[in-house]
């Protein structure tokens, strides 16, 4: 029968399956070009499907259906009549009562051709639990799509660009991708592992364009998201510390947070055990801008006199000067050495930076006292500000001597984040972002079992 010429005037080229030339009978019913389909009655292509599915009795393929304009396979898989099935709740051994309607979901593509299977559920009369529809085991209860084809579509969410990418990548629309996305999620929420958390880190972020925040709870251990809220008030960062249960709450050792009031407060009221530990990112951020304001209000002054010496040497006082070029390792000498503001308020950012290298807190105490008596003898007043609201939060910067930890671990992840924000701009909802966020960066176990 090969090369034999359909009606269309086409030659058409049999496939071939377990050895056997599938097409037997054609029966008339293959139009190419035109939306009918084709359907294959060999015993031994369902056996192979049913194989490449891995179902078994009672279920089996009844049907194999290809749809060759619209290059799509169709699977229909049936319920062995009579038998009996188990009860989706209790396991009990139940009578069908009758089946559901038909449903479809895409499987893995077979070649090119998309890949459906449909099925009739049965449903069972229960004598504990009612009429229910069992599982069926080639799909979790409730999803689109094979188990096997959720699996590959997480994977290949996790290596693509962007959701839109990995979306056309699979053929696949917004909302079937978003479907993939929120159930994962869900699965991975409900498997998390928590035993181990005790350090974690509060960080906001920002959402949208403009004034608009969300705050992130983070495992500074795995490096992993662990839930996020719109807003960065006391009352968000009192809902995000409730995304954990007391239980988790109260095996927190330490908090790495900024001096957000708001964040402190709802970390007092929430994990009143746990030492909060600023970031020394974070102070540094501080007196890095002191040290700024100081060279502005000089460089400014120095102008007026026509003096042109801290002209174009912003970088210089910011960066660190292990990382100069030879070139501006020998202009930054000289500047440091001259006796100017600047120099005595980056010589007393620089000096600051020892605290965090202190092995004992009494030690620690000392130094600083003494660095804030030069400071405030300095009349350097940006500095003095700094000085002052670090002393107001000197036992929350102690506690790092105690507790190493930072949100700057967080780094990795807020660069993920970042991208998810770029690649979506303007996600529908906060929730959207929330599912993405988790998804990326929750390190969840996102599978289909
Ligand atoms: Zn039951």
């Amino acid at each position: 029968m090969e090369g034999e010429p359909l009606r269309a005037g086409l030659r058409f080229a049999p496939l071939h399956c377990a050895g056997q030339t599938i097409l037997e009978d054609l029966d008339g019913g293959l139009v190419l070009g035109q939306n009918e389909g084709m359907n294959i009655s060999d015993n031994e292509l369902q056996k192979h499907y049913g194989l490449l599915l891995g179902v078994s009795l009672p279920w089996q393929v009844a049907e194999v259906k290809l749809e060759l304009a619209e290059k799509r396979v169709k699977i229909c898989l049936v319920w062995q009549e009579g038998r009996k099935a188990p009860c989706p709740v209790c396991g009990q051994e139940c009578a069908l009562y009758d089946l559901a309607p038909e449903r479809t979901w895409r499987h893995l593509d077979t070649m090119q051709f998309e890949t459906i299977l449909r099925a009739r559920t049965p449903r069972v009369e229960c004598s504990t639990d009612g009429v229910k529809t069992i599982s069926v085991p080639w799909a979790e209860p409730g999803g689109r799509f094979s188990r096997l084809f959720e699996r590959f579509a997480i994977d290949v969410l996790l290596c693509a660009r962007s959701v839109k990418q990995a979306a056309g990548l699979m053929g696949l629309s917004w909302d079937e991708v978003d479907h993939i996305l929120r159930r994962a999620v869900e699965r991975g929420l409900s498997r998390r592992e928590m035993e181990s958390l005790s350090h974690v880190g509060i960080d906001e972020k920002s959402f949208r364009s403009g004034q608009s925040y969300i705050s992130l709870l983070t495992d500074l251990k795995q490096s992993r998201v662990l839930d996020v809220v719109e807003g960065r008030t006391q009352e968000a960062a009192e809902a995000l510390w409730d995304t954990l249960s007391a239980e988790q709450r109260g095996q927190i050792e330490a908090v790495a947070v900024d001096m957000w009031e708001p964040f402190l407060n709802a970390s007092r009221l929430k994990v009143p055990q746990a030492e909060l530990v600023h970031d020394k990112f974070h102070v540094s951020g501080h007196l890095n801008e002191a040290v700024d304001q100081v060279r502005r209000a000089e460089h400014k002054e120095l102008m007026a006199a026509g003096d042109e010496t801290l002209k174009g040497s912003r970088q210089l006082w910011l960066y660190n000067p292990t990382n100069f070029s030879e070139e501006q390792a020998v202009n930054f000498a000289a500047l440091r050495d001259s006796g100017l503001k600047v120099a005595r308020a980056w010589a007393a950012k620089e000096l600051f930076s020892r605290l965090w290298t202190y092995r004992y807190e009494g030690a620690a105490r000392r130094f600083f006292r003494d660095w804030f008596g030069w400071v405030s003898r300095s009349r350097l007043r940006p500095l003095v500000k700094v000085a002052r609201m670090l002393k107001t939060h000197l036992e929350n910067i102690l506690t790092y001597l105690r507790h190493p930890i930072t949100n700057a671990v967080t780094e990795g992840l807020n660069s993920k984040i970042q991208m998810i924000k770029s690649n979506a701009r303007g996600f529908r909802s906060f929730d959207n972002y929330r599912t993405r966020i988790l998804f990326f960066c929750g390190k969840l176990n996102l599978y289909p079992l």
